[in-house]
């Protein structure tokens, strides 16, 4: 039986998916083999990977002067290749708005002077801070934010104003979850584990000119945006397998009807949760309501027993993985892409009967 995952990442995939991932893993489209087992510089898999980046960008609509590159890594890797990529003038702009750019930026200052702009650390990073008046650096190579934070259940719903300098995005937990004006950001990358795929890979979607050839020599190979594009994601062998797994989740949204009406399905799932939350008694939201997440619902209840009690009898229901993040315990419901909204309201039913019995 298959049970409802709230996790934060690796997540759910859409059962279509899998079905179509296990009906093709011995013999893919009659080749006789598996991709797992496929050459990275096989006919068949040129096809996947161009196939899975054309998809990626008709559903994102990336315009032509943006470059699509696959990295291994995940996004901690990506922590440090947009400074030793993007710093030229050893300066960032930095906002904190929770653990992932809080390590963003620590990676960061092993390269050169960062700057924080803006923070929302004083109120337990349960907000996103204003930045539509920013003290954006002259010298600043690049404005960095967490677009989607993951553990606090925060989203910008609004970009900084980063007075001409590149916005780079870290997208890993709203990746394909609407539609993003890719034109707004220098940089936008997104570990795919959380809303795309399988662990294992990074999309970086980089404004062509700002991948530079003239990078320090020291910078390791392997993490150069330059030679990333130049050898179309195939320096070294890709992780193949996520990569097709990628492809087929972007024809799956396709199919859909692609990020719009994706979208229009998380507003739905997020709303039915939410407006629980926000006449429910014994249940709190933590993320002030003009910066919820769509993906990442954060919540507690008065203590941490009623917080356990309620994840163990939730995952008895078969609805596993809600407990909130290491740092900030209570609640956390992650509904991605993939959890259908019958999930959620399995969820919520649950939740009702929950505080009927324990109020
Ligand atoms: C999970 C996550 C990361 C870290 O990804 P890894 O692939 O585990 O390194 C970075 N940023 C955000 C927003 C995340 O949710």
């Amino acid at each position: 039986m298959r049970v409802f995952n709230f996790s934060a990442g690796p997540a759910m995939l859409p059962q279509e998916v899998l079905e179509q991932a296990a009906s093709e893993m011995l013999d893919y489209h009659g080749t006789g083999e598996s991709v797992m087992e496929m050459s990275h510089r096989s006919p068949e898999f040129k096809a996947i990977i161009e196939q899975t980046e054309q998809d990626f960008r008709d559903l994102l609509d990336v315009p032509d002067n943006y470059r699509v590159l696959f990295m291994q890594g995940g996004g901690t890797q990506q922590f440090a290749c947009v400074p030793l990529n993007l710093m030229k003038n050893h300066v960032a702009d930095y906002i904190l708005t929770g653990n992932w750019s809080k390590k963003a930026a620590a990676e960061a200052e092993k390269y050169g002077k960062v700057n924080i702009i803006a923070s929302s650390a004083d109120r337990n990073f349960t907000y996103i801070p204003d930045c539509s008046d920013l003290p954006v650096d002259d010298d600043a190579d690049y404005v960095y934010i967490c677009e989607n934070n993951t553990i606090y259940g925060t989203k910008y719903h609004t970009l900084p104003d980063t007075k001409g300098k590149p916005l780079v995005a870290d997208v890993s937990s709203c990746f394909m979850s609407e539609k993003h004006d890719v034109r707004k950001y220098g940089v936008l990358w997104g570990g795919v584990q959380k809303n795309v795929g399988p662990a294992g890979l990074a999309i970086v979607t980089i404004r062509s000119d700002l991948i530079r050839e003239d990078l320090d020599p020291k910078v390791p190979t392997i993490m150069n945006y330059h030679t990333t594009a130049e050898k179309n994601s195939l320096y070294n062998t890709p992780p193949c397998y996520t990569i097709y797994m990628c492809g087929l989740v972007f024809q799956w949204l396709k199919r859909m009807g692609g990020l719009d009406e994706m979208h229009r399905r998380n507003e739905a799932k997020a709303k039915l949760l939410y407006d629980y939350l926000d006449q429910s008694r014994i249940f709190h939201p933590t993320a002030e309501k003009d910066s919820r997440s769509l993906m990442n619902v954060t919540f507690v209840t008065d203590s941490k027993e009623m917080d356990a009690k309620f994840v163990k009898e939730a995952a008895d229901e078969g609805m596993i993985n809600l407990k909130g993040h290491r740092s900030v315990g209570g609640v956390r419901a992650s509904i991605y892409n993939a959890m259908p909204e019958e999930g959620v309201r399995k969820l919520v039913e649950f939740m009702d009967r929950f505080e009927k019995a324990n109020r």
